[in-house]
């Protein structure tokens, strides 16, 4: 396997073939959740999509360092540096400890993550817990020339740093038109310029979370801690960072500018983000009531929702999308998800069932090498998806007696499912996986069916019935053959 792996670099809005500064190490920092809420699809996405990103790396043989940021303190309620403190603001109402809201949100986060499938990241720091490598990164700034304190808090100086370098080159937004498009908001007479950003803030008298400083009690500006801890764990430079489009426009355009400013050069090789989910055509927001969050999802306790989905079925249908294209979620379109991945499980149970020939009539190697040309061209996941119908389609009609395959062709059809839709994309069998239980329960069923045949050869209809009809109430589907039974449960 080669390792041509073409990624799209948001910066050159071009894909390349990716490499890495030290390889096999690559770096790889993903702009986490801000938690003061329970996650929602929002959530999903990024966090599917670097997941496999993080899987297929590790799987061309990378070694991976990916840290995944927890933000627990600086994300103020709007992008003009004013508002209440989202995590503080949630701890007042609920009246507890703001860390209490960080640690309850985080375990709800890293459950439903669980459930997703999506694998832990390398490390996860937490903002609060970087405030001194945040001071650091503020005077170093402060030092170079690049930022200016006012009444205690210290802003970014975007017009200064834009004279020597490029400010809006990730966004394609320039100064100029940033000038005439930020209003003047009540508490910015602080700023010399309405598109400065702090990079400390002053704390109010009833601001709760907030550390000394050398220019006040306070505490750092959103964008601080990304620019602060990727440095920490991955250094000055490092290979991929990611996160959801929301976030390039003001965050990675501010991150950059503390990162050159602070250096004196780029910080990012390649800069990497995924497109929105939109519900229904309509952009998710708590206003439009069509906020949902996944919990809601996999327990369908929604008025928008017709029914429960599972896990994987959100994942199979995220991963139906390339990560740079919109996902439009509905009823509609979940099912069908659902539907397509039930086949795709079933294939993959029938693999045991094939028949082998001596002769093959069907191209089995060519779907390995088309995934993974896939899989190099940006993830294109869908691309991916659609060659693991063709395999299904392979192995339904060597069972209906159509289509010839060697043991070889066997082998291979099971090691394209292992590597491509468990290891790589990340799906798993919901009911058997992780389920210990489940051979005794599938043992269970055998039993009475087979029970349920002896009654049928002592012409005891009786019991042969009450078995078939209390199982078929249960969910099961039973069918008769020529050597003896078959089962399923259908959900
Ligand atoms: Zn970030």
């Amino acid at each position: 396997m080669e390792k041509q792996f073409l990624i799209y670099n948001t910066l050159d809005r071009k894909k390349k073939v990716f490499e890495p500064i030290h390889p096999p190490l690559v770096g790889l920092y993903v702009c986490g959740p801000t938690v003061y809420g329970d996650p929602h699809l929002g959530h999903a996405r990024p966090a599917i999509t670097f997941d496999i990103l993080f899987r297929y790396l590790t799987h061309l043989g990378y070694k991976v360092r990916y840290v995944r940021n927890i933000t627990d303190v600086g994300h103020l309620e709007n992008d003009a540096d004013e508002g209440e403190d989202k995590v503080a603001k949630k701890a007042r109402l609920e009246q507890v400890e703001p860390m209490e809201i960080v640690q309850y949100y985080l375990n709800r986060y890293r459950k439903a993550m669980d459930a997703l499938n999506v694998l832990p990241p390398s490390i996860e720091p937490h903002a609060s817990g970087h405030i001194i490598e945040q001071i650091q990164l503020v005077k170093d700034i402060l030092e170079k020339g690049y930022a200016y304190e006012s009444e205690g808090s210290v802003y970014f100086d975007v017009e200064k740093y834009n004279k020597d370098y490029h400010y809006g080159k990730l966004s394609g937004r320039n100064i100029e038109e940033l000038l005439n498009t930020t209003r003047d908001l009540d508490g910015q007479q602080e700023k010399r310029n309405s598109v400065d950003f702090a990079l400390w803030k002053k704390a109010s008298l009833e601001h709760i979370m907030r550390w000394p400083s050398p220019w006040s009690d306070g505490f750092p500006g959103w964008h601080l801690e990304c620019t602060a801890m990727s440095k920490k764990y991955l250094g000055e430079t490092f290979d991929i960072h990611g996160g959801g489009m929301d976030l390039i426009f003001p965050h990675h355009e501010c991150e950059i500018a503390q990162s050159v400013a602070s250096t004196g050069h780029e910080g990012v090789r390649y800069w990497m983000h995924n497109n929105m989910i939109t519900i229904n055509g309509q952009k998710m927001g708590k206003s439009l009531g069509n906020f949902i969050t996944l919990e809601e999802f996999f327990t369908g306790n929604h008025t928008i929702l017709t029914q429960a989905y599972s896990p994987m079925t959100i994942r199979f249908f995220i991963l139906q999308a390339q990560y740079r294209s919109t996902v439009d979620f509905s009823n509609e379109a979940l099912q069908a998800s659902e539907k397509g991945l039930s086949r795709l499980m079933e294939a993959y149970d029938n693999i045991k069932n094939l028949k082998t020939s001596q002769q093959s009539s069907a191209d089995v190697k060519v779907l390995k090498t088309k995934c993974y040309e896939a899989m190099n061209d940006d993830l294109n996941t869908p691309i991916v998806i659609s060659y693991l119908f063709e395999a299904a389609k392979i192995i339904n009609s060597n069972i209906a007696g159509q289509t010839n395959l060697t043991q070889e062709d066997i082998t291979e059809l099971k090691s394209l499912f292992q590597l491509f839709l468990f290891d790589l994309l990340g799906m798993k069998d919901e009911l058997k996986d992780g389920n210990a239980s489940y051979d005794s329960f599938a043992k269970a069923i055998d039993m009475l069916l087979e029970m349920r045949m002896q009654a049928k050869a002592n012409k005891d209809w009786a019991t042969s019935d009450k078995i078939r009809n209390e199982l078929t109430a249960l969910g099961f589907e039973i069918k008769d053959t020529k050597d003896g039974f078959e089962w399923k449960l259908n959900k």
